[in-house]
């Protein structure tokens, strides 16, 4: 198991945000990866980033950042497949085309989302090179498909391909779940027992879970829509817990479990690892507000 699997999404948005900061975004990009948890959201994410002027990333609750994640920003257009079998037609792509040159409704830029673009038809497609060969400078477009394979080679050579992983592991489900019982159920004394100290896979997997959970939280505090929560058994903790916590400290948490990811994975004593995670989630956890 690599923990790391489960960073990508915010790896990719450390990328992007290092784009838009250094003003060196590509008008196109290709996200490829598996279908999966995080792939949507990620773009949701990046969707709000371009549009939203306070460069807070997901964690911003402004009124651009809940449109966009609502999907009913003017300026973020989604473009998903439709009909049986499901297929992204040349009408669609015909109404991108119309809608792309005109200016941002509010924003500065706008940007038009085309998830599973491998689903577009050769007409559509086709279509769609026009717009890539002269992209209009106010706006931007995020292509989501499995892999550059799936598209016309004339299509994919324009755009910047970034591959995202997703973390796809369904037998961790139920030991997902059970840490998270574990780890809700357990007072904040005895934060360790959820540790095993002969075994690094179960300590890399309780960082995971945790992980997982903080992000929920933060979701949900962030208005992320609901769909988006891994721990959907958890739902009422979740809203309990994102009225007690402030967005950086659950920033700082998700980060704290990776660093502590990463020193696992370094080598580190796991005894050291144990105590130094023990001690922060007990931090983490005396940062309610
Ligand atoms: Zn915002």
């Amino acid at each position: 198991m690599c923990l790391n699997e489960f960073f990508d999404r915010e790896k990719i948005l450390g990328l992007f945000k290092d784009l838009t900061d250094n003003r060196r975004l590509p008008p196109t990009l290709l996200f490829t990866g598996n279908s999966g948890h995080g792939k949507r959201e990620a773009l949701i994410d990046i969707a709000a980033l371009i549009i939203c002027e306070n460069g807070r990333g997901p964690a911003c609750d402004c009124s651009d950042c809940r449109r966009v994640r609502g999907g009913n920003h003017p300026d973020a257009v989604w473009f998903e497949p439709c009909g049986s079998p499901p297929s992204i037609k040349i009408e669609q792509i015909r109404e991108l085309r119309r809608k792309i040159i005109l200016k941002p409704y509010e924003a500065k830029k706008k940007v038009f989302i085309i998830f599973q673009a491998e689903k577009m038809t050769e007409g559509a497609q086709n279509a769609l090179l026009k717009t890539l060969e002269e992209p209009p400078a106010e706006s931007m477009l995020l292509l989501a498909a499995p892999n550059a394979g799936g598209l016309l080679d004339t299509i994919a050579s324009r755009c910047r391909i970034i591959k995202f992983r997703v973390r796809e592991d369904p037998a961790s489900e139920p030991e997902r779940r059970e840490i998270i019982d574990d780890f809700l159920s357990l007072r904040e004394e005895k934060v360790e027992e959820l540790f095993d100290c002969q075994n690094r896979e179960r300590f890399l997997s309780v960082l995971k879970a945790l992980q997982g959970f903080y992000r929920d939280v933060l979701f949900f505090k962030s208005g992320a829509d609901k769909k988006l929560i891994l721990n959907k058994e958890r739902q009422s903790e979740i809203f309990n817990l994102s009225g007690f916590y402030t967005s950086d400290s659950l920033r700082g948490a998700i980060g704290f479990l990776n660093e502590m990811a990463k020193m696992a994975n370094f080598n580190v004593s796991l005894r050291v690892c144990i105590l130094n995670t023990a001690a922060g989630l007990k931090s983490v956890r005396g940062a309610e507000v």
